[in-house]
């Protein structure tokens, strides 16, 4: 299976990042035709969703609401980061998404986010090619 890594860095402990273009950019680089792609994001405090991309404090306003959503109470983990673990959680670290003539397919309004809960850092992304094994078809 194929795979393109896209590297992102982020400039806040909390961020919501707009890697659209970036994951349109790693299907070209796949040259993956018609198929999915598996966008994954391999760490514990941070996260991928699709949302609207067109008006940006959309974006705003998640961060705030997965704020809310996780309260600060005594947790057991000794980093002193667990809402960030819990938030990751909540949105998960994969997304599947549909290509189509080498074009990925989203909505009109939506773009692909990367959440960041615990930064500044450096985030992977890495971007995985779904297509027939050829092998498995006869
Ligand atoms: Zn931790």
């Amino acid at each position: 299976m194929k795979r393109a890594e896209i590297t992102v860095t982020t400039r806040a402990q909390e961020e919501v990042l707009d890697i659209t273009t970036e994951v349109g950019e790693a299907v070209r680089t796949l040259g993956l035709g018609t198929g999915f792609i598996l966008v994954f994001c391999p760490h514990t405090t941070a996260a991928l969703t699709v949302n609207e991309a067109a008006d940006p404090a959309v974006r705003a306003d998640f961060g705030r609401a997965l704020a809310g959503m996780v309260p600060n109470i005594p947790f057991h983990h000794g980093e002193g980061n667990s809402p960030a673990h819990v938030r990751a959680a909540l949105l998960g670290p994969s997304l599947v998404l549909p290509v189509e003539g080498g074009r990925l397919q989203l909505g009109t309004w939506q773009g692909i986010y990367l959440c960041e809960f615990d930064g500044p850092r450096r985030r992977a992304v890495w971007v995985y090619a779904v297509v027939e094994d050829e092998g498995m078809a006869r």
